[in-house]
């Protein structure tokens, strides 16, 4: 974790004055002692849920788990908060990265009692991740953003959904947008999708805190998460813009949270036009909305998969 009790032990914590720091935010010039930095982690937590009007305590959320800390941190923390939260996680079926990531999510569930729904791609499509790729000639990161929207779409039906997307999740994004211009992914860019054409309102929750941040909440709380990265995942493009923000941020501290935030403030008087549900009907098959005529995506995935069967 690299913050520890020795390095810090002749500092003061910045809220109660206590000796024993052990988390320094450089980001904020903060040293705090355990119990704040918790308190920290879940205020802002609150204050993103309150400033994007995300969810109340009536309200039924899911939050879609990968096994990893950001998403299990935010169950755990919704939890804690006294919201009503429930977990769904996928089971893409990738072999034994898949297998860890349940197995981590089991035994997150059993420790904490926090329900999670696990569904296998597998179960509800008849063929995993893999073999979709095989039958459809085609790299499976190209169709397992859409497979998986599309299944946390149907499981959050009655649901606000909730992703654990952190800072630099969302400060990678944005910096692809701007250095490609692409005016309407900015124009939907935020912390908040409305719940429309039949889709879920999606929050994140975890929008003004680091991955670091989360992986410290995780270890004072206990949460054992699973730390691999996808095995089929090679270059994300993400990695790269994660990569130079941590370096301007290491340069600059401080500089990231000011550039989303910075955005998200600027967004409502920019203006960008919101060509994203231009012609949206539903799918033929499934009522998904869709811009394609006839078949939405998965719809036609699967009409490919029964075609190969026969
Ligand atoms: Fe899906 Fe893995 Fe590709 Fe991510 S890296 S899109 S989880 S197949
Ligand atoms: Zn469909």
């Amino acid at each position: 974790m690299g913050d520890t009790k020795g390095a810090f032990s002749r500092m003061r914590c910045k809220i109660c004055g206590s000796r024993d720091v052990e988390v320094f935010l450089r980001s904020y010039g903060l040293r705090l002692c355990r119990d704040d930095f918790i308190k920290f982690f879940e205020k802002r937590v609150e204050r993103a849920i309150g400033k994007f009007k995300m969810f109340t305590k009536e309200d039924n959320v899911l939050v879609a788990v990968s096994g990893g800390k950001d998403s299990l941190a935010l169950l755990y923390v919704l939890s804690e908060l006294g919201y009503n939260v429930s977990g769904y996680f996928l089971d893409l079926g990738i072999g034994e990265f898949s297998e860890k990531a349940r197995k981590a999510i089991l035994n997150f569930a059993e420790k904490f009692s926090i329900p999670i729904k696990i569904e296998s791609l597998k179960e509800a499509f008849g063929y995993d991740l893999l073999e979709i790729s095989k039958v459809m000639r085609r790299p499976p990161c190209s169709f397992c953003g859409i497979i998986k929207r599309y299944f946390m779409n149907k499981a959050a039906e009655s649901y606000i959904l909730a992703t654990g997307h952190t800072l630099y999740d969302e400060a990678a994004v944005l910096l692809s947008n701007i250095i490609h211009w692409r005016l309407s992914y900015l124009a939907r860019q935020g912390a908040v999708l409305p719940q429309e054409l039949g889709f879920s309102k999606k929050v994140k929750p975890l929008i003004f805190l680091s991955e670091r941040e989360t992986a410290i909440y995780c270890f004072f709380k206990g949460i054992d998460y699973f730390m691999e990265s996808c095995p089929l995942s090679k270059g994300a493009t993400s990695r790269v813009y994660k990569h130079h923000l941590l370096s301007i941020e290491a340069d600059m501290p401080g500089s990231i949270i000011r550039f989303l935030k910075g955005f998200y403030s600027a967004k409502a008087s920019l203006n960008f036009p919101d060509e994203s549900k231009k012609d949206m009907v539903p799918c033929r098959n499934c009522g998904y909305a869709t811009t394609a005529e006839g078949l939405c995506a998965v719809c036609r995935i699967r009409q490919r998969l029964e075609n190969y069967k026969h």
